[in-house]
């Protein structure tokens, strides 16, 4: 994270979760505005820039959107190294996602960065009928590992703004 003069910040962010959980969609509906029921499955990484204007401050995110990492479920220095945020992302709809998440979160733990902000990201909001996560379920967890926690849609955008704007000012109020 970088602060270039008194209310800009720079930060950057990566995601991360099993494959299908929505960290496209995420992306895509707080960068662009958009959703697509049948996302391409993302190849390598891709990489989004968006700057979101707070009162206090200007936060500029570089997010860094992976895949394939799920696969091999080991993560590439290059996507955690620098970043001040990671979300991790598990489908309500989806236990085994979830498990999977609580994994990728003991591995950022062993990545032994104690700045790193680190949110769970409950995607699929939208899916209650084929909910397979309770909500405090998710909460109980990111609590007890001092997570930060929100359950989203990419598919109705609900809480998508939310959580980005709940990190950037997560930044101007850390010192
Ligand atoms: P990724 O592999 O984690 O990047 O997941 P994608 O963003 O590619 O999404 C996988 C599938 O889930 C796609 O068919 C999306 O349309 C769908 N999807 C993503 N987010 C949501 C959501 O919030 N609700 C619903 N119902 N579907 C979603
Ligand atoms: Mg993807």
């Amino acid at each position: 994270m970088a602060r270039t003069g008194n209310k800009s910040i720079q930060a950057k962010l990566v995601l991360l979760g099993d494959m299908g959980t929505g960290k496209t969609s995420l992306v895509l509906r707080f960068v662009k505005g958009q959703f697509f029921d049948f996302q391409e499955s993302t190849i390598g990484a891709a990489f989004f820039t968006q700057i979101l204007s707070l009162n206090e401050a200007t936060v500029k995110f570089d997010i860094w959107d992976t895949a394939g990492q799920e696969r091999y479920h080991s993560l590439a220095p290059m996507y955690y190294r620098g970043a001040a945020a990671a979300l991790v992302v598990y489908d309500i709809s989806s236990m085994d996602s979830f498990v999977r998440a609580k994994k990728w979160v003991q591995e950022l733990q062993r990545q032994g960065n104690p700045t790193l902000v680190m949110m769970l990201v409950a995607n699929k909001a939208d899916l209650e009928t084929k909910r397979e996560v309770a909500t405090e379920e998710g909460e109980r967890y990111a609590q007890e590992n001092g997570l930060l926690f929100i359950e989203t849609s990419a598919k109705t955008a609900q809480n998508v703004n939310e959580l980005f704007y709940e990190i950037g000012n997560f930044f101007v109020r850390s010192p």
